[in-house]
């Protein structure tokens, strides 16, 4: 006999994948908010209304010149962190 196991799934605070559960969303409310993002290469920030973020798969870096590619997955947690951010004010 094999016992089972019933899965939980703990949404609790740790960590980034934590803010994916939160905000499984680009928010239309973040289109006008300045979101920034820094370059894998050289580190330095982007910076760009969420509308462009959302609209976008990759960019060039004005530092650098490298090609960034910026996957859904961290469009949700650039978004979900600017989203918490925003929380207090709101
Ligand atoms: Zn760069």
């Amino acid at each position: 006999m094999t016992s089972r196991v019933k899965e939980t799934r703990y949404t609790g605070a740790c960590g980034d994948g934590v803010l994916l559960v939160l905000r499984m969303s680009l928010s239309r409310a973040l289109n006008n908010v300045i979101l920034s993002r820094s370059c894998s290469r050289c580190g330095s920030q982007r910076q760009n209304p969420g509308t462009w973020f959302r609209s976008i798969r990759q960019y060039t870096c004005a530092e650098c010149g490298g090609i960034e590619v910026v996957t859904y997955d961290e469009k949700l947690k650039l978004f979900a962190k600017a989203q918490l951010m925003r929380l207090p004010s709101e």
